[in-house]
């Protein structure tokens, strides 16, 4: 997936965050530190690692899915993935087969936005995710990426025993 489908997903969300205040004061942006043994980060989409070039607020890590950036101070807010602009949402495909978003799994150990569900977000942020999702889709490996990425968060959706 070349760069420019990732910039016109950037672009899809624009500066819409989850809520219309700053959400990171409710929680001191639980999502942007790493857990306790300094691991936890987010996976990079198809195209952005190198569209992110140099980094010098965290490190490339391998990860699950893809390489993952783990954070070690504030970001540049404009160079952010994509991973952390639709947190807390996650994709999902809808009935009609489309990608749509969902509350991601595992914002529930961290963020207190998870309790009221999607339906408590700014509903113009949860349709400019969604769009920039549908955006990435359109790329084939974008929306093979897509595929991967649900299948390991409905991982965190089983219960332990
Ligand atoms: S954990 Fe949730 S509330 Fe906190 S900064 Fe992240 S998205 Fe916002
Ligand atoms: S890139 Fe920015 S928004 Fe994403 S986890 Fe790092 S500090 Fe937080």
């Amino acid at each position: 997936m070349d760069a420019s489908t990732i910039m016109r997903a950037y672009a899809a969300l624009g500066d819409l965050t989850p809520m219309l205040t700053d959400c990171g004061l409710l929680c001191s942006a639980a999502c942007c530190r790493p857990d306790e043994d300094g691991q936890g980060g987010v996976h990079l989409f198809p195209g952005e690692r190198a569209a992110l070039g140099d980094c010098a607020w965290g490190r490339i890590v391998p990860g699950g899915l893809a390489p993952m950036l783990v954070c070690e101070g504030p970001c540049e807010r404009d160079r952010r993935p994509l991973g952390c602009r639709i947190f807390p949402l996650t994709p999902v495909r809808g009935r009609s087969g489309k990608w749509t978003v969902r509350m991601d799994a595992r914002a529930r150990a961290m963020c207190p936005l998870a309790r009221s569900g999607v339906g408590g977000l700014d509903p113009a942020f949860v349709r400019a995710a969604r769009d920039a999702l549908r955006v990435v889709a359109e790329d084939p490996e974008g929306e093979a990426f897509l595929e991967r990425w649900f299948h390991l968060e409905e991982e965190y959706r089983r219960p332990l025993w």
